[in-house]
């Protein structure tokens, strides 16, 4: 068995998934890699040698791959990769396989699923899209432990999960396609309110005289306990100088697409708005930093 694989989108998160894929295959299998970044690949390369191929084009990566990961920044890298797949596909598979084409980026509903149907409308291209976005970060990434939320057709889930298990620890199949990421979207809603709710209530309390740690551990330990409490605390982070983890613009980006998507759907989310104007503020007065800098920003203005 000589398998191929195909990853597209080496950044942050791309590269560490990418590198747990290739580590976890057997020696045999072929990875092929993409990104408009050449430095990225080229470093990947030079790291992995054999059992690696650089492609120029996407078109490249897919003629030769079984199975295809896409791990890009927004919603119209998505569109603009699949628009030129499906615009000049590469042939069928010699050996008959169904391509399976896996999209973990965080990206809108609508653009998911208008990419599958062109994916299945497609037929040179033989392939099959789901949706499998991801939680657990670069760290998470790193580790090979990484959480999917998957949101595809039942009969090609096993065959997805086969592969995710190299890059994840979790495989949470959510239903039909679109699912994953309407999971992925109501989770990072939580998290944008979160994040600033445990900024503020740690400001508040060291303002009222607790030391920070006996705080931390309190909430840590009582009913306002949250992943942004424990995993991420601000007070942890401000000793890093708030550098790595989940950036401001991402969580930004994030925010506005569950916005977005409680419009279409008609969900009211009454935090929202006031959430996005934080999170655009903090973004331009201190840059892509992690994004429990909210809580610098609130001390910087306290009286
Ligand atoms: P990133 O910007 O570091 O990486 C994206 C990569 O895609 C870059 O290397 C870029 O050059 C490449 N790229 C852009 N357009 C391309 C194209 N047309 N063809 C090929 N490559 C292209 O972003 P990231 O942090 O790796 O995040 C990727 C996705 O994962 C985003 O949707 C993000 O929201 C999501 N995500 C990120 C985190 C995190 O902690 N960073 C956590 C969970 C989910």
């Amino acid at each position: 068995r000589d398998a191929t694989y195909g990853f597209i989108g080496l950044g942050k998160m791309g590269a560490p998934m990418a590198a747990n894929l290739r580590t976890k295959l057997p020696k045999e299998d072929t990875l092929y890699i993409f990104d408009v970044n050449k430095a990225a690949t080229t470093e990947f390369q030079q790291k992995f040698g054999s059992g690696v191929q650089v492609a120029s084009s996407v078109g490249e990566v897919v003629e030769h791959s079984e199975t295809i990961i896409t791990m890009l920044p927004e919603p119209a890298h998505v569109a603009g990769v699949f628009k030129t797949l499906t615009a000049s596909p590469p042939p069928p598979l010699k050996s008959g396989t169904q391509r399976l084409f896996i999209d973990s980026s965080t990206i809108d509903v609508s653009t998911s699923l208008a990419v599958s149907r062109s994916v299945s409308e497609c037929k040179s291209l033989n392939g099959t899209f789901v949706d499998a976005p991801v939680s657990g970060g670069v760290v998470g990434a790193a580790a090979g432990t990484l959480t999917f939320m998957l949101g595809g057709h039942e009969s090609i889930l096993p065959r997805a999960k086969e592969i995710l298990s190299l890059m994840g620890a979790r495989i949470l199949p959510c239903g039909a396609p679109g699912t994953g990421l309407a999971a992925k979207l109501a989770n990072n809603y939580l998290l944008a309110i979160s994040n600033i709710g445990v900024a503020e209530a740690m400001r508040l309390g060291q303002k009222l005289g607790l030391e920070k740690d006996v705080l931390k551990n309190v909430i840590n330990v009582s009913s306002g306990k949250c992943w942004s409490s424990e995993i991420n605390n601000p007070i942890d982070n401000e000793l890093k100088g708030f550098e790595g983890g989940f950036g401001v613009a991402l969580m930004k980006k994030d925010l506005g697409l569950a916005v977005q998507a409680a419009q279409a759907c008609g969900a009211k989310l009454e935090m929202a708005e006031k959430a996005q104007e934080v999170y655009a503020t903090v973004l331009q007065k201190e840059g892509s930093k992690d994004f429990s800098i909210v809580y610098k920003w609130l001390k910087d203005r306290e009286t």
